[in-house]
């Protein structure tokens, strides 16, 4: 029988050690990435029915289309005049957006589906509903999936949510830091990652990591080229690490 004075701990012990170490690298990862990107506004809403139209018109559609298509909208004044004028009409408003049919359909689905639940378009009242309700109505919302209807909880609604699209998924992925628990999150598809890391970061980090990492996964850590030699993160990511070594193995310098 194995002492666990000895060996270092009962197996409830060692794992409690390595969530503290966890908890203290993602705190460390997180003031680190605060002092790079400041936070910084990536142009959710704060109005929940702002961002679930902002949603909608960014699908599979590049910013300078879909910003110019939300601003027609707002100018038409309220979000029920937008209900009122109806699909065609909305449709040749967000004309050069892409997907305009289906989009139109979308907001006009989605906006009656929160005056029937809510009574009015604007559905700020939503705050009064439980997370795991919010999810629910929210991820019902046409062309709205579980990943934004966690941002819309997150950035609309200040819930300590965290959602992981593909900017935070691959920078940690990349950064190796959950392998201290025992978790790769390398091989996982996306719907696996948000599984795996939705409980595991601490609540009060949720916000500030989620945005940090997005802002360094589109400015440094890209997908395709990661611009290693300018980040901040480099002495402690398993990708540099591996990277490094296979330079030398090959004959490179560093
Ligand atoms: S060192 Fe490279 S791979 Fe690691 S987080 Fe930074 S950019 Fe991404």
């Amino acid at each position: 029988m194995v002492d666990a004075r000895r060996s270092g701990g009962t197996g409830e012990s060692v794992a409690r050690r390595r969530l503290e170490r966890l908890e203290a690298r993602l705190r460390h990862l997180a003031g680190r990435l605060h002092e790079a990107h400041r936070t910084p506004h990536l142009g959710n809403y704060l109005d929940p029915t702002d961002e679930f139209v902002f949603i909608v018109l960014s699908r599979k559609t590049a910013e300078r289309a879909y910003v110019p298509a939300f601003t027609s909208l707002k100018q038409v004044g309220s979000w029920q005049r937008v209900l009122d004028l109806g699909e065609r009409r909305i449709e040749s408003l967000i004309y050069g957006c892409g997907l305009e049919g289906k989009k139109a359909t979308a907001i006009v689905g989605g906006l009656r589906a929160i005056v029937e639940r809510f009574g009015a378009t604007d559905f700020s009242r939503a705050s009064d509903l439980a997370d795991n309700e919010l999810f629910a109505f929210l991820a019902g919302l046409p062309e709205v999936g579980p990943k934004s209807a966690r941002c819309v909880m997150l950035y609309s609604f200040g819930r300590l949510t965290f959602p992981v699209d593909a900017h935070v998924g691959r920078v940690l992925a990349r950064l190796g830091c959950m392998e201290q628990i025992g978790m790769n999150l390398a091989p996982m598809g996306h719907k696996e990652r948000q599984r795996a890391l939705e409980h595991t970061i601490p609540p009060d980090l949720r916000h500030g990591l989620h945005v940090n990492l997005v802002a360094h996964g589109r400015a440094i850590c890209k997908a395709t080229t990661p611009a290693c030699d300018a980040c901040i993160l480099e002495s402690g990511c398993a990708y540099a690490r591996a990277a490094r070594l296979q330079r030398r193995k090959s004959g490179g310098s560093r």
